[in-house]
């Protein structure tokens, strides 16, 4: 145990919710090192840097050596995995150290993946592999900085255990702070113990943790059902403006707080396909780009069957009030799509959506049709809107009719500046994440560091970092990620 610890780690989960929280403890890690740690958020969180980096510190990252009184368990959940139930899924290799509270009483989870195997493991082995963990960091981070709601990655420390996979790989532990790891999952499984007062205490503790205005809603469970969809229907709007694709949206990987969590098969969409899917085990691509938006209806849909008892007692009308807050799903998801796209575009604020939609139609068939590289293109149509058309224009196939359609786009006047601001020039490329990932098995982060470099300011073109603004090469070949 730890005697000078720098910040408290609190157990209200663990002490709140003894149905859902199997204490628990790490595996300890024979030869731990530190391969990335976050310093900014680090310090964000209040802990010291030269304690976090002293061998101690690694040993608290990974949960192996604890502040006296530290809690850590492991959560149970349940979820909609590719659309089967499955009632007990739970974390299987990770546990939550506890909450941090800051200085205005909000709290963060302090979470580690690959901790070893808990009571949740089932046929799983508890360990997670440097790569993937890194990758987590590296694409997690990314989305951070593109102003994406997401869980943070604080550390990833290698065991110095070896896993087996297909290979032998080297083992490691991601250390993640969320606002919380509540997931609709976590409400599937409490409804599905019929105990009426757990379901209660779960949906208060995610009002006061992340939706307290649905405590001023004459119905507050409604207010929250709502709290969510509408946090849901901003991330994935998100997402597609970014061309993340998540891969794996199963409900347990749907958080309440509206952070992206999980970062298993996803992936950066290079050349534009709405039908692309990346996930190896996503065989009939439920979790394509262009499905996203109505497969986050369709988690909203279970985790208001879910909260169903709470939101009236009588079912009928239950379902009524929970159907009317979903069917606003869809407007405040095209809302916040539609504006995002107006803004890559650099429309005027006041534009007339008669004149903004077509533009944004017209020129995203284009783009489809030609496959273009997403970014890419639009980060050059930022050029072609102070007069350097050609960046864009090589990328379209059909050359006339994307001349005719600049032709309408200049007649609105874009901004070149503010086009910049929201389309970025690095994301995650999938070829460098890789390239990346190799380095680090075998030994060498720079590379990671490197990327993550760019990466944090994706907005902000650099010179040298060409590398970063380019699609793959030809040779790279289609991508295939695995979880
Ligand atoms: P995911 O697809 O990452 O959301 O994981 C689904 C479930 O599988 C969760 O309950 C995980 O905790 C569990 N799981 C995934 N990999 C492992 C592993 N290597 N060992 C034990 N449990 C695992
Ligand atoms: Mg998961
Ligand atoms: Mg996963």
């Amino acid at each position: 145990e730890i005697a000078h610890p720098t910040v408290a780690l609190e157990g209200y989960f663990a002490r709140d919710f003894p149905e859902m929280a199997i204490p628990w403890r790490a595996e300890a890690a024979p030869e731990p090192q530190l391969l990335a740690l976050n310093e900014p958020l680090a310090v964000e969180l209040g802990f010291d840097l030269g304690f976090l980096r002293s061998p101690e510190g690694v040993r608290l990252l990974i949960g192996n050596a604890l502040p006296e009184g530290t809690s850590p368990v492991a959560q149970a959940y349940s979820g909609h995995q590719f659309g089967w139930y499955s009632p007990r899924l739970g974390d299987g290799r990770a546990l939550l150290l506890g909450e941090i509270a800051g200085a205005d009483g909000t709290l963060r989870d302090v979470h580690l993946k690959g901790s070893g195997r808990t009571p949740f493991a089932r046929n799983g082995d508890g360990q997670a592999v440097l790569g993937p963990m890194l990758r987590e960091y590296i694409v997690s981070e990314a989305m951070h900085a593109l102003n994406i709601p997401t869980t943070r990655s604080l550390a990833v420390v290698a065991t110095g255990r070896p896993v087996q996979r297909e290979t032998l790989l080297p083992g490691a532990v991601l250390t993640r702070v969320a606002s919380s790891h509540l997931r609709v999952g976590s409400f599937q499984y409490a409804r599905a113990t019929n105990d009426m007062d757990l379901l209660r205490r779960l949906a208060d503790h995610a009002i006061e943790r992340h939706h307290p205005s649905a405590a001023e809603d004459v119905n507050r469970y409604l207010g929250l059902l709502k709290g969510v969809i509408a946090v849901q229907a901003k991330l994935v709007a998100q997402w597609m403006l970014v061309g993340f694709v998540h891969g794996v949206m199963n409900t347990d990987n749907m958080t309440v707080s509206g952070e992206t969590i999980d970062y298993g098969p996803c992936a950066f969409m290079d050349g534009f396909d709405p039908g692309a899917v990346y996930s190896s085990i996503d065989e009939t691509g439920r979790y394509a780009y262009r499905n996203q938006p109505l497969v986050a209806e369709w988690n909203l849909a279970r985790f208001a069957e879910s909260l169903a008892p709470l939101i009236h007692e009588d079912e009928e009308q239950a379902v009524a009030l929970a159907v009317e807050a979903l069917n606003g799903f869809r407007q405040q998801y095209s809302a916040t799509w539609f504006s995002g796209m107006k803004a890559k575009l650099g429309l005027p604020e006041g534009i007339n959506d008669d004149v903004a939609s077509p533009l944004v139609d017209d020129l995203l068939e284009l783009v489809q049709e030609s496959r273009a590289d997403y970014t890419s293109f639009f980060r050059s149509l930022g050029k072609a809107a102070r007069g350097e058309v050609e960046p864009a224009r090589g990328q379209i196939l059909d050359s006339a009719a994307f001349d005719a359609w600049l032709e309408r786009w200049r007649a609105v006047t874009p901004d070149a500046d503010a086009m910049d601001r929201v389309n970025p020039i690095y994301i995650p490329r999938n070829h460098l994440v890789e390239e990346a990932l190799s380095a680090a098995t075998e030994g060498d982060t720079g590379p990671v560091e490197r990327l993550l470099e760019a990466l944090g300011s994706p907005y902000r073109e650099r010179p040298g970092l060409e590398l970063y603004a380019s699609p793959a090469p030809e040779s790279f070949g289609p991508y295939r990620t695995f979880c």
